[in-house]
């Protein structure tokens, strides 16, 4: 199965999509993990990465684009995936359209984790507390909202209109809303 899950910051998108990995048996691929592993590497796409991620920016699309085309290439995402913050822009849903055309694959769902923008703060703002991420500042989190409803949200409808789109109540703890979205996946 192939999969894209979406959701603003803090929705919870990365904890559902690795025991949805394992559900489905494909790759968790997960842009902002790749790209924080580069960071922590310092490699040249690490040093390009993080001056957006410092400031709640998204990475420019060529160089999200070219990582995610050579990352979908690889053996283990070639039975199935789930894609974890991509594509965030119009421009990577085309990009991602070559992509799986190219591999001769496509997509079965669009899962949407749906939470209370003012419960995502709050949520962001306790990880703050622990996580020592410097995209956690108070500022950086309304901004990455701000970028999200502006770049992202539009997505959405992309997909709607395809008829991908699963809607998932994401509030509530992490097993009552993987149980939902283990409902709410297509057969
Ligand atoms: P995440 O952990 O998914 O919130 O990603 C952390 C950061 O990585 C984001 O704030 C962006 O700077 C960058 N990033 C992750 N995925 C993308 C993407 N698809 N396009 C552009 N930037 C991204």
């Amino acid at each position: 199965m192939r999969l894209l899950i979406m959701g603003p910051p803090g929705a919870g998108k990365g904890t559902q999509a690795v025991s949805l990995a394992e559900r489905i048996g494909g790759a968790h691929i997960s842009t902002g993990d790749i790209f924080r592993a580069n960071i922590q590497q310092q490699t040249e796409l690490g040093r390009t990465a993080q001056r957006y991620s410092d400031a709640g920016e998204y990475v420019p699309d060529e160089v999200t684009n070219a990582m995610v085309k050579d990352r979908l290439a690889q053996d283990d995402a070639r039975e199935g995936f789930i894609l974890d913050g991509y594509p965030r822009t119009v421009g990577q849903v085309h990009t991602l359209d070559e992509i799986l055309e190219e591999l001769g694959a496509s997509l079965d769902g669009v899962i949407e984790l749906v939470v209370d923008p003012e419960e995502l703060i709050q949520r962001l703002l306790k990880r703050a507390e622990t996580s020592g991420r410097v995209d956690d500042t108070e500022d950086v989190i309304r901004h990455r909202q701000e970028v999200y409803t502006s770049e992202t949200a539009p997505l959405l409808e992309v997909y709607g209109s395809r008829g991908l789109l699963i809607q998932v109540d994401g509030v509530g703890d992490v097993d009552e809303v993987s149980r939902r979205i283990a409902d709410a996946l297509p057969s």
